[in-house]
């Protein structure tokens, strides 16, 4: 499949490239807003073109699919952009900002015939796939509850405009719920219904929040709590799902890395639950590319980044107001 990158980002050079070439992917072109950028960025990732204008990238026959890392406010018009052009999308979270962005995005694919996926990766962790497949073994009976604790420390390569840009889709809210709705929804393959939370600034966060704390509802009656924050370098990850006959309590799990720890605890006594190590963003892409091959779905789909950008809309809503807070699904 051949590619171009929309952003040159840190993600695609720390994780996304390699993941492509990995699953055979040929990487034509980059683009960034910045010229010197875009040709410094391809002669170092070894990308034969460096380019500024959109609309000349996507005019390009050559490329099958687009990547789209740029800061979370381009990617709107970026993705409607590569759709109009005819090319598959792989988009980063969250997908726009607002939900109703997202489904315009996500329909105009679907109308289009397009692939169209969110790079959601801890769905795509042997340690989460381990977690679900015990959930769906019945191993802890029904769900009750889920605990999420993603509270780390926001590296300095990473603070620019996360600490202090909301036009441009800063804050933990966006860059770290919207991962946690997708786990959670992954796990309990339904959708959470309504939210409270309450977001602060714990020492990074410049106009936006970098902490928050919330408790989501379910259809089902499963109760949710989460933790995200830039400003924990201390407290470890870990996700917990808790049932009427067992509890599964995994480790150091939210992460971009394929390590952790999963503990089934049941009335016989704990189980370490072994699991793959593959490369977290190559699976994503080799489920991206069968589905371009009209082989299965991505592993996260356009509907799911709808779908966790919905929940983290209506935690910073719930956070701002100060009230309970219905998730608003865009009518997906
Ligand atoms: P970066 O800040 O690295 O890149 C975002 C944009 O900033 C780039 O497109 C680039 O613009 C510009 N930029 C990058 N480096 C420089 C520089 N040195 N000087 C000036 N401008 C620069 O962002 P991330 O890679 O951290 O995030 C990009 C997207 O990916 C976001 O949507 C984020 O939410 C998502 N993300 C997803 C992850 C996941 O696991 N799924 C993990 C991390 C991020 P230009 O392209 O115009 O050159």
């Amino acid at each position: 499949m051949r590619w171009g990158l929309i952003g040159a980002s840190s993600i695609a050079a720390n994780h996304m490239i390699g993941a492509i070439r990995a699953t055979g992917g040929d990487i034509r072109s980059v683009l960034s807003s910045n010229e010197a950028r875009a040709r410094s960025y391809a002669a170092q990732h070894d990308i034969p073109q460096g380019l500024t204008d959109l609309d000349a990238m996507l005019a390009q026959d050559a490329l099958d699919a687009v990547y789209i890392s740029t800061t979370n406010e381009r990617h709107f018009v970026e993705a409607m952009a590569a759709i109009e052009a005819g090319k598959h999308v792989l988009c980063e979270k969250p997908l726009a900002m607002t939900v109703g962005d997202a489904a315009t995005m996500v329909r105009a694919a679907q109308k289009a015939g397009l692939v169209f996926a969110t790079n959601h990766h801890l769905r795509c962790a042997g340690s989460h796939i381990a977690m679900h497949d015990a959930v769906q073994a019945g191993r802890i009976g029904d769900v009750l509850s889920v605990r999420v604790f993603h509270a780390v420390q926001l590296p300095a390569f990473l603070q620019g405009w996360r600490i202090d840009n909301p036009g441009a889709g800063g804050g933990v809210i966006p860059d770290i719920v919207v991962h946690d709705a997708d786990t959670v929804r992954f796990h309990l393959g339904e959708d959470p219904a309504e939210v409270v939370a309450i977001k602060g600034v714990s020492g990074l966060g410049q106009g936006v929040e970098d902490s928050v704390m919330s408790v989501w509802s379910t259809p089902s009656g499963v109760m949710v709590q989460t933790h995200e924050s830039f400003t924990h370098a201390h407290a470890g990850t870990g996700f917990e799902i808790h049932g009427t006959k067992g509890s599964i309590v995994a480790r150091d799990v939210m992460t971009q890395r394929p390590i952790g720890e999963v503990t089934l605890r049941t009335e016989a006594g704990e189980e370490s639950l072994g699991f793959d190590t593959h490369n977290l963003y190559a699976r994503a892409l080799q489920r991206f590319v069968a589905a371009v091959n009209g082989q299965g779905r991505p592993a996260a789909d356009g509907v799911d980044g709808v779908k966790s950008l919905a929940v983290a809309s209506a935690v910073a809503e719930a956070a701002t107001m100060g009230r309970r807070t219905a998730v608003d699904y865009g009518g997906l």
